[in-house]
């Protein structure tokens, strides 16, 4: 695999402690230069007030359109309620093989199903999610493998099942 650069693009504030162990966590998985870049949107452009969350589609198309000339594959990270039309919400989503992702820090903090506080817990989930959505992007779809980090969440629950490691399958086929 011939990875050079992944960039993380955030929209909206972001702890710079979140960004930078997020940033470590895919530099140790991808074996690359991992940037972390903020990005300005206008959110409110993407919400829908129907739904009261943000559209996903829409994000994801125009995080694709913006231009990160030196980077080979990026990831709009958020920290809004996502959704795509098909389902109630997404953790992220990405074009397979694609350059681009995003993932939502919205939905992984136990504060949200009424649980007590754990920012550790949060981050492993958020940097779980991002390294998901990022072997989308390269190509990697769900795999079955209990502990891999490309199985498929639907719950929180799920993402606490698996590690934030690709297992040796999905490694094997990107050839890392
Ligand atoms: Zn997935
Ligand atoms: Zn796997």
């Amino acid at each position: 695999m011939n990875l050079q650069t992944i960039t993380l693009v955030s929209f909206g504030y972001f702890e710079k402690d979140i960004l930078e162990k997020t940033a470590d966590a895919v530099m140790e998985e991808y074996h690359c230069t991992v940037n972390i870049e903020s990005g300005h949107l206008d959110l409110s452009e993407y919400y829908d007030s129907a739904r009261r969350q943000y559209d996903g589609n829409a994000l994801l198309k125009q995080v694709h359109s913006m231009s990160f000339p030196e980077s080979d594959k990026n990831l709009g990270i958020f920290n809004v309620d996502l959704f795509v039309p098909i389902l109630t919400f997404i953790f992220g989503q990405a074009f397979l093989g694609g350059r681009t992702g995003i993932a939502s820090l919205y939905r992984l903090s136990n504060e949200r199903y009424g649980m007590v506080p754990d920012g550790l817990l949060m981050l492993d989930r958020f940097k779980k999610e991002v390294i998901h959505e990022l072997g989308h992007t390269l190509g990697l779809i769900h795999c079955f493998s209990p502990k891999c980090v490309m199985r498929s969440s639907t719950y929180v629950e799920d993402i606490d099942q698996k590690s934030v490691h690709l297992c040796r399958n999905c490694r094997s086929e990107l050839e890392i």
